[in-house]
Parts: C-alpha cells; sequence; structure tokens
C-alpha cells in the first residue's frame, strides 16, 4: 500500500456506493499536488476545504454534497476520537494505520 502519509496531514479515503472514491485532507484549499497526480478517474479530490477539520470528517461531507452515498472511510492517520464518534453516529464503517 502507498504510504499517504504527508508530515502532518492526514489524507481520507471515502469509499461510495456509487463507485466514486473522495479523497480528502486535514488541509485547507486543493490536495497537494502529489496527492493529486496519484488520483484515478473514479476519485474525486477535495477542492476546497477548511483548515481545522478533520480529513474523515470532509469526505463524509463532500460525498453528500456530491449526493454520493459513503460506504468507508480510509484514513492514512489515526482516526481521532472525535472522528471516530462522528462515523459512528452517522453509520459509516472506518479504518486506520492502526486496524
Ligand atoms: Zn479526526
Amino acid at each position: 500500500m502507498v504510504s499517504l502519509r504527508f508530515s502532518l496531514t492526514t489524507i481520507a479515503v471515502t469509499d461510495t456506493q456509487e463507485g466514486y472514491r473522495i479523497v480528502t485532507s486535514s488541509e485547507r484549499g486543493l490536495l497537494r499536488p502529489q496527492v493529486r497526480a496519484m488520483l484515478g478517474p473514479m476519485d474525486v479530490g477535495q477542492v476546497t476545504g477548511e483548515s481545522g477539520i478533520h480529513a474523515e470528517v470532509k469526505g463524509i461531507a463532500l460525498a453528500i454534497q456530491l449526493k454520493l452515498k459513503p460506504l468507508l472511510v480510509a484514513s492514512a492517520g489515526r482516526i481521532c476520537d472525535d472522528c471516530a464518534g462522528f462515523l459512528n453516529r452517522v453509520g459509516i464503517p472506518y479504518t486506520d494505520c492502526a486496524t
């Protein structure tokens, strides 16, 4: 598996029922060029986003915004308690580098 961990940035990949994968980061704005370069035709990269919102939450929000049904969130970092709580509340399973 390719490491998607860049310094303090966490990348999350949200699989959707429609087959698209939403790729988000904990950074503000566009994904870094190194991450964008890895995106495939079915990958949708974050183009905007607030800093301070975790990649996992952004992935779910972007999927819903695009009217896609999120199925699973995979985080390149360790999912924090806040994100785990959020994902549990919305009923989306998740996996991270610790699992
Ligand atoms: Zn988090």
